[in-house]
């Protein structure tokens, strides 16, 4: 490790403990960056890395509600206000039994660097709770909303902080949050994206992540030459950011083979088309049941407790969770002539150097799932101006944006090979805007 990052990391984690996952994300970004910091010093005498590692504001808060038993349970709260150098505070809540503060912090880290990325004025944060909406009523859910949304709401606010839905927050959990903030304040604003269509929210922006994904692949892909038709596609996750990569990818004429969720992973060599895809979004976002059920219905292979990266395939999406593709998975990814790998999901490969000594391409979390918080910055000019646009408006900005965050990455990742690191690329291109910004606002 070069010695600069290996003292940068001591101090991270010396001040950071038991983080490992928040270590992971801003080693990552120091391997691009502290090479590029010594090149141009200005931003090193100005501290500008040590102060984008280093929350503008933590909240933690107690969050009590009454079952459906009538019994008191209790879950932490959390919001980290990363940093609002380039606009308000901008990232999803996830409500998720391992959500801890480390995992958060990497999230909101993550987030400043992808908000300043897609072109809007977003600054970056993150949030949730460990509480797990799995097998809770509707009931449940929105008395938990509720209890969470009556402390959070004291913080928030459209030009202060505008969080969205992610791992276990959707449409449901987005509409009770923003029925107790607005009971509350007793304002109707934009203070959370991801909202419903008949109350301020944006056409797209259900599909945005998983579209964005797929447009980023397709756009390096081109950039070879090449493109998504006919190419067989690996997917992870069942969840909103899988569903709409599978019906993009089959909208372009590739075919999705494969999806999981915590407890396996379905192989439909056959493909995902649009009607087995209608029956995973009723299955996942009404039912709310298993993916192994899949294989019962449709027929094919389910490997329990298995990850999709052992099956064939020439490209990969992986859209659950982090961590979720270690190095033998990746191995085993490159070795059956994987060519490109584009990440809905936030940090699922643990090792991307696997990836980039075998010169694959490979578009990291903070670029290629950069389509979801874009359309809610749209969502959020849309509810400014008080006028949605219509699909085709948003889909159009949203490919534009996607176009233009790899060529960001093209312009700041291209090596004198000619290979695209899109790591660095991502890196430093998020980087500079917001550096910029800091540098211009004083010491902060
Ligand atoms: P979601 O709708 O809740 O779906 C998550 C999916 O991942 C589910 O299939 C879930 O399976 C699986 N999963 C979750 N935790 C897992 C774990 N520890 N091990 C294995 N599988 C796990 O969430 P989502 O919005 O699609 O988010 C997926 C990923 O995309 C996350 O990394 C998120 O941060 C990232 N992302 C989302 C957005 C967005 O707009 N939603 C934007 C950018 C990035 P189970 O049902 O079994 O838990």
């Amino acid at each position: 490790m070069d010695p600069k990052v290996e003292q940068f990391m001591a101090r991270i984690k010396a001040k950071n403990p038991h983080e490992p996952e928040f270590h992971q994300a801003v080693h990552e970004v120091a391997e691009s960056l502290i090479p590029y910091i010594e090149e141009n010093p200005r931003y090193k005498h100005a501290k500008v890395l040590e102060r984008i590692a280093e929350p503008e504001r933590v909240i933690l808060f107690r969050v009590p509600w009454i079952n459906d038993k009538g019994e008191v349970e209790i879950n932490r709260g959390y919001r980290i206000e990363m940093n609002s150098a380039i606009g308000p505070y901008k990232g999803g809540l996830r409500f998720h039994p391992t959500v801890n503060l480390g995992i958060l912090k990497f999230l909101a880290f993550e987030q400043v660097l992808k908000n300043s990325l897609t072109t809007l004025p977003m600054g970056g944060g993150k949030g949730g709770s460990d509480f797990d909406p799995k097998g809770k009523s509707d009931n449940e859910v929105m008395r938990f909303c509720q209890s969470f949304m009556t402390e959070l709401c004291r913080h928030i606010g459209p030009n202060t902080d505008v969080p969205a839905g992610d791992i276990g927050v959707g449409g449901r959990e987005i509409g009770y949050m923003f029925g107790q903030y607005k009971r509350i304040k007793n304002e109707f604003t934009g203070v959370l994206t991801g909202k419903g269509l008949q109350w301020g929210g944006s056409l797209i922006r259900p599909e945005a992540t998983g579209y964005g994904a797929v447009y980023f692949a397709e756009e390096m892909l081109k950039n070879k030459g090449d493109s998504l038709k006919g190419k067989v596609a690996a997917v992870s996750g069942s969840g909103n950011v899988a569903q709409f990569t599978v019906q993009k990818l089959t909208e372009l004429g590739a075919t999705a083979v494969t999806l999981s969720d915590s407890a396996g992973t379905i192989y439909d060599p056959e493909g995902i088309d649009a009607k087995k895809l209608a029956w995973v979004m009723d299955l996942k976002n009404i039912r709310r049941g298993r993916i192994r059920e899949y294989a019962e219905k449709f027929g094919c292979e389910y490997f329990e407790g298995k990850r999709p990266w052992h099956v064939k395939c020439d490209v990969a999406f992986p859209s659950a969770t982090e961590n979720e593709i270690d190095k033998e998975n990746a191995e085993a990814l490159v070795k059956n002539g994987c060519m490109a790998i584009s990440e809905g999901a936030n940090m699922p490969s643990t090792p991307d150097e696997v990836y980039l000594s075998a010169k694959i391409l490979y578009g990291p979390g903070k670029a290629a799932n950069a389509g979801g918080v874009a359309v809610s910055g749209l969502e959020m000019t849309q509810n400014s101006m008080r006028l949605p646009w219509s699909r085709e408006e948003v889909d159009s900005r949203l490919q534009t944006i996607m176009k233009n965050i790899h060529q960001t990455c093209v312009d700041h990742g291209t090596q004198s090979d000619g290979y695209v690191n899109y790591v660095n690329g991502a890196n430093i291109g998020g980087f500079v805007k917001v550096a910029e910004a800091m540098m211009a606002q004083g010491v902060v």
